[in-house]
C-alpha cells in the first residue's frame, strides 16, 4: 500500500470511478466524496494527503471548496476542471490549488500529477524553516547573498529577475497564475499586465536554460501561468 491517502472529490460517477481504478491499481489509499459539503467534512476529519477536486458540484463551487479547506489546512489540492471552466481553474489557483488536470485527463497524466505533488510534499516536509540555500538540478540560489548560480557560473540576474526566479523557487511544483506572479513581483497595480511578465520570463529563461544541456526548470502553462519543476 502507498503511504498517500487521497481524497476524491467528483460528482460524475464514470470520471469517479475512472479515477479509483487507476488509483486501486498503483495501490493509492483513497476516499470518495460527490459533494463540495462532503469533501470539506473528509478532508478535516481524515486529513488526506493529497486532493483531487472536480471543479463543477452539485452543492458547492469547487472554488470555495478550495477556500474552505484553505482556511487551516495546506495539505495539495489538484484541481479537475472542464474546459469551459478555464477561468475557474485560474480562480481555484489563486485560492490555493497546487496544480490542475483538465477534462478529458488520461490515466497517465492523473499519475503524473500525483508524482509532482508527491514530490512537492516532500519538499514540504523537509522545508520547515526556510533553508538559506535552494538547491534544484543545476540551479542554486543562495537566498542570504542574494545571487543565483547554475553549475558553478554567476547568472547574473536583474533585481526584478532575481525576484521572479525566487518566487518561483519558493513554489516548486505548484503552478503560479500570471496575476499571483505579477502581484508578488511587481505589486497589485501591474496583475493585469501579462505582456511584461512574457518579457521578464523569457530574459530570465534565457539565462537559466541558454546552455541546450541544462535542464527545462520553467514550465509553460498557456493561458494560466508558470511552474517551477523539481528537476531529478
Ligand atoms: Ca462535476
Amino acid at each position: 500500500m502507498s503511504k498517500y491517502q487521497i481524497l476524491v472529490v467528483e460528482d460524475d460517477a464514470p470520471v469517479r470511478n475512472l479515477i479509483t481504478t487507476t488509483l486501486k491499481a498503483r495501490d493509492y489509499r483513497f476516499i470518495t466524496t460527490g459533494t463540495g459539503e462532503g469533501a470539506v467534512m473528509e478532508a478535516a476529519s481524515h486529513n488526506p494527503d493529497i486532493v483531487l477536486l472536480d471543479l463543477g458540484l452539485p452543492d458547492l463551487d469547487g472554488v470555495e471548496v478550495i477556500r474552505r479547506i484553505r482556511s487551516w489546512s495546506n495539505m495539495p489540492i489538484i484541481v479537475i476542471s472542464a474546459r469551459s471552466e478555464d477561468s475557474d481553474k485560474i480562480d481555484a489557483l489563486d485560492a490555493g490549488a497546487d496544480d490542475y488536470l483538465t477534462k478529458p485527463f488520461s490515466v497517465d497524466e492523473l499519475l503524473a500529477r500525483l508524482r509532482v505533488t508527491q514530490r512537492r510534499l516532500g519538499l514540504m516536509q523537509n522545508a520547515g524553516a526556510e533553508q538559506a540555500v535552494y538547491q534544484n538540478g543545476l540551479l542554486r540560489v543562495d537566498y542570504s547573498a542574494g545571487c543565483a548560480y547554475l553549475g558553478e557560473e554567476d547568472l547574473k540576474l536583474t533585481p526584478m529577475e532575481y525576484k521572479l526566479l525566487c518566487l518561483l523557487a519558493r513554489n516548486t511544483g505548484k503552478v503560479l497564475t500570471h496575476r499571483f506572479i505579477l502581484q508578488n513581483v511587481w505589486g497589485s497595480s501591474w496583475e493585469n499586465d501579462i505582456g511584461s511578465l512574457r518579457v521578464f520570463m523569457a530574459a530570465l529563461r534565457k539565462k537559466l536554460e541558454s546552455n541546450t544541456s541544462s535542464a527545462r526548470y520553467i514550465q509553460t502553462h498557456i493561458g494560466v501561468g508558470y511552474r517551477m519543476q523539481k528537476i531529478d
